[in-house]
């Protein structure tokens, strides 16, 4: 519709590696994933194939250890793709985030043993994982969760049911927090359960409003049977270890969400600049100028804060209030960036004609996911002022 070409981000990469790797990124986006999103977003198709591409192209396991086949990336790299990927396709964005999140806890506090024998191949031998904390009546209360794991000699037996499963179904593998003790967080071990575990199910994937393509469902485990080498950290320590993968997921939400909102911009300022009323582009009009500018503000503030928060963590300091901070900012940012682009667009910005409903509707879901942005809110504030008095 416009002469203005949407020019790529100018981002700033700290190796030439990294730079290199950014082209590689774009370039899959542009040839393999964006040309397919919409139509294949319209009809709820999950595109194996593309994570499959990414694996094999190395780009599964980026911010984990290259010994056991990850991509030795810091943080403020890997976010980077990240933010790429979504732009071209949130399903697959925030698919890359969710596998990264479902290695963090054999990566972190898994044995060597169990490292070596699991890790290449979730890291970069074509498997694709799941996270399962939250279930029907536990999800912001995720420490109230109930499906059970009980010791049956050198085995444990998993009964429940985890609700809300990125990829359930189509993982090969689930990272899976099951209550082995006490009530609340205490209780709680994580284990690691293969796809194929007898007992193991999926229902229907959910019928969502947005990232139609991601399958989203209820997993099902009816007495899925594992021997013990497979329970990852202390007996107790799950709900801790999977605290620890949200702290650094949220900062993937965080990039998918600037991802989303730069797609968004980039077609409201390439339609702004060719739709003319009043005998003018409407690009001309203050009112829309001034739109423009903000929606810029606020994904460039985003994706500050997420490279702030993912730079302390790159650089061993603590950075779970900032990774909050960046969830809650970039994903209310994407919000306000996508409905402004439907603004933009007017009357066609409302039709699957264009690429911006979409967005807004993909943009809703950042705001729920891993932690609803009340509790990022309630995650700051602790930092703050120190846990709630009841
Ligand atoms: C598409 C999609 C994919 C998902 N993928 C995964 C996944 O892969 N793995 C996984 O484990 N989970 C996943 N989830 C679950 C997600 O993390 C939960 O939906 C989320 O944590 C909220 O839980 P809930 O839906 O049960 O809402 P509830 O906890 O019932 O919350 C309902 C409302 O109450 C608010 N609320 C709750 N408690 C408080 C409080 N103390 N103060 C203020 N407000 C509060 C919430 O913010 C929300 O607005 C996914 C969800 C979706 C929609």
């Amino acid at each position: 519709m416009s002469d203005r070409a949407p020019q790529p981000v100018e981002r700033q990469l700290p190796t030439e590696e990294s730079r290199d790797l950014i082209a590689l990124v774009r370039d899959i986006a542009q040839r393999e994933i964006a040309p397919r999103a919409a139509e294949e977003e319209d009809a709820g198709r999950f595109p194996r194939e593309i994570f499959s591409l990414l694996s094999e192209s190395g780009l599964l396991g980026l911010p984990y250890d290259s010994e056991y086949g990850g991509g030795d990336q810091p943080y403020e790299v890997y976010l980077q793709v990240l933010e790429e990927l979504a732009a071209a396709r949130l399903t697959v964005g925030l698919g890359v985030s969710v596998h990264s999140l479902s290695c963090h806890a054999l990566a972190g506090y898994g044995s060597k043993e169990q490292q070596t024998e699991h890790l290449p191949a979730m890291l970069g031998g074509g498997l694709l994982g799941a996270y399962c904390l939250s279930e029907p009546a536990s999800g912001s209360d995720a420490a109230s969760l109930r499906t059970k794991a009980v010791r049956d000699g050198d085995d444990w037996v998993i009964t429940g049911a985890k609700a809300w499963i990125t990829h359930g179904g189509v993982a090969d593998f689930y990272t899976v927090m099951a209550r082995t003790g006490q009530e609340g967080a205490r209780g709680i071990t994580a284990f690691l359960v293969p796809g194929d575990a007898p007992g193991l199910s999926a229902g229907a994937p959910e019928k969502k409003m947005g990232m139609k393509g991601s399958p989203t469902a209820l997993v099902n485990f009816d007495g899925v049977r594992i021997p013990d080498t497979r329970r990852i950290g202390e007996e107790g320590q799950g709900f801790s270890i999977a605290l620890s993968a949200l702290d650094s997921g949220r900062l993937g939400i965080a990039a998918c969400a600037v991802g989303v909102a730069q797609a968004a911009l980039d077609e409201a300022v390439s339609y702004a600049t060719g739709r003319q009323q009043f005998g003018r582009p409407i690009a001309d009009f203050q009112g829309l100028r001034f739109m423009l500018a903000d929606m810029a503000t606020r994904i460039e503030a985003g994706r500050a804060l997420y490279l702030t928060a993912a730079r302390r963590r790159d650089a061993g300091l603590p950075f779970s209030q900032q990774a909050a901070m960046a969830k809650l900012f970039c994903t209310d940012a994407a919000m306000s960036v996508t409905t402004d682009a439907v603004q933009v667009l007017g009357g066609y910005g409302y039709t699957q004609d264009f690429p911006v409903e979409r967005l807004m509707r993909e943009a809703k879901v950042l705001q729920i996911v891993e932690g609803t942005n009340q509790i990022q809110r309630m995650v700051i504030a602790r930092h703050l002022a120190g846990p709630e008095s009841r």
